[in-house]
């Protein structure tokens, strides 16, 4: 199903459309505060802008440098080409520590390669430990925001699931009762855990340690209590030294919820004693869009959420409308580069008013990507016939002037004078969820010579 049409489905709940869009703008204007209050945002973000185009042109260096630290520290370091092969790596550990339940805090890297189905395919559990993410486990969904995992669901949704599923007793949706439910359920499920598996937000090179952030320090709780503790990161997550981590973690946190800083930034470097720790390598498509010299700055992204939650498309939208697992703007641009046709609606999926852009704190030019994107895909895959028809139309009317003066005209006085029926028909899909202005009675051009003329 494309964008537009899961769109659809999502409007459908225009009350949950617009506290979607409450809330995230929320969020938004969160992130402005927590921005305006530090000096230099700016170079912060050139800086971190630096730093990441530096390692991604000297990756391969760096990756080797965090292997042999990581190694030197204690830690095991496997490579996985794509999804797949990190999925049985991840499996090869479990099997090897004979760890039957596995608690996870979120990685969006794991839900890309589908492991928990993966897992729970022999007989593994897998709990994760994030409570959004445990919400939409319960829920049989997947996350459709990448830092705030269950957005899409009420509290009062959240009370139903946790009665069905943790036998909890209706509350209304009282978020401290929920959560103090949720804490209980979870505890039981860390104490009990044969392994914990943990996403990456930045490995250094420098000394093979990596940072995992976290505001409800589920991360430090797994890896601390079980006996083995499995990293997964995309070959994009390193930054070259420890130095640079202050950069990023100053314009995450701020940028993702409008914190100074996430609640626990764990610092992991080397196994306790008798324990286990593995770092999983994962590229799974980073190398080719790493190629791609238009889209290779999507590979910037520290996925703090701040393109989405400025996007008035993904606000409106939902995050499963997508169909993706990073959905918004940035999972607009890297979508198309796994699979072009599945996902050649998404770059449309934007009014390219430049927002993400702005908001984003490694400056990614995030609209220009998804432009350059249409482009490709108009080329490189069949368009439905009214677009394709429409648009060249419209290119020789362009091409025009006279023309395009006489179709202003008519379009001036139809927008004036014709039934709202007429103007708004089943045709004219622009119009399926807006208002056309009223035509003016004359044309720019009409208005710019009498304003000369009068000037005279
Ligand atoms: S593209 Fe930029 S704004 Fe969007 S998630 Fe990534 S870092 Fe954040």
């Amino acid at each position: 199903m494309n964008h537009s049409k899961a769109a659809s489905i999502f409007n459908k709940d225009e009350k949950k459309v617009d506290w979607h869009d409450k809330a995230l703008w929320f969020v938004r204007h969160k992130r402005d505060k927590a921005v305006h209050a530090v000096e230099g945002w700016e170079s912060l973000r050139n800086y971190g802008h630096g730093i990441k185009a530096h390692t991604l042109s000297n990756l391969d260096n760096y990756l080797i440098q965090f292997e042999e630290n990581a190694l030197k520290n204690g830690v095991q370091v496997h490579w996985a080409a794509n999804g797949d092969e990190h999925n049985k790596i991840v499996h090869g550990i479990l099997k090897e520590h004979n760890a039957k339940k596995v608690v996870k805090s979120k990685s969006m890297l794991t839900e890309e390669c589908h492991l928990n189905p993966f897992l729970e395919a022999d007989g593994i559990e897998v709990i994760d430990t994030d409570l959004g993410e445990r919400i939409v486990q319960l829920a049989k969904e997947s996350p459709s925001h990448i830092v705030l995992p269950a957005i899409h669901k009420t509290k009062e949704e959240v009370d139903e699931l946790f009665q069905e599923h943790l036998g909890t007793k209706p509350s209304g949706g009282d978020p401290q009762y929920l959560t103090g439910e949720a804490r209980k359920h979870l505890r039981k499920k860390f104490i009990s855990a044969d392994a914990a598996i943990t996403g990456v937000n930045f490995a250094i090179a420098e000394t093979g340690g990596f940072v995992v952030c976290t505001n409800e320090g589920n991360a430090d709780m797994g890896a601390h209590l079980a006996p083995v503790h499995i990293a997964c990161m995309g070959i994009e997550k390193l930054i070259p030294k420890q130095e640079h981590l202050g950069v990023f973690l100053r314009l995450l946190a701020r940028s993702a919820t409008g914190q100074p800083i996430t609640t626990y930034s764990s610092h992991f470097k080397k196994p306790v004693n008798g324990n286990k720790m593995h770092i999983v390598i994962v590229d799974n498509g980073r190398t080719e869009q790493l190629s791609r010299p238009d889209f290779r700055a999507s590979l910037h992204c520290i996925r703090c959420g701040a393109c989405m939650n400025t996007c008035p498309i993904y606000r409106r939208s939902g995050g499963h409308s997508y169909d993706a697992t990073i959905p918004g703007p940035i999972g607009s641009i890297l979508s198309p580069g796994k699979d072009l046709t599945k996902h050649s609606s998404l770059p449309f999926a934007s009014t390219l008013c430049g927002s993400c852009s702005d908001v984003c704190p490694v400056k990614i030019d995030i609209h220009s990507q998804l432009y350059k994107w249409r482009q490709i895909i108009t080329k490189e895959t069949p368009q439905p016939f009214v677009k394709k028809t429409s648009m060249k139309m419209m290119g020789k009317v362009f091409a025009k002037p006279m023309q395009f003066e006489r179709i202003g005209k008519v379009a001036r006085w139809s927008l004036r004078n014709l039934p709202k029926g007429v103007i708004n028909s089943k045709p004219n899909v622009w119009g399926k969820e807006r208002d056309l202005p009223s035509g003016p009675t004359e044309s720019f051009d009409d208005w710019y010579k009498k304003r000369k003329d009068n000037e005279q």
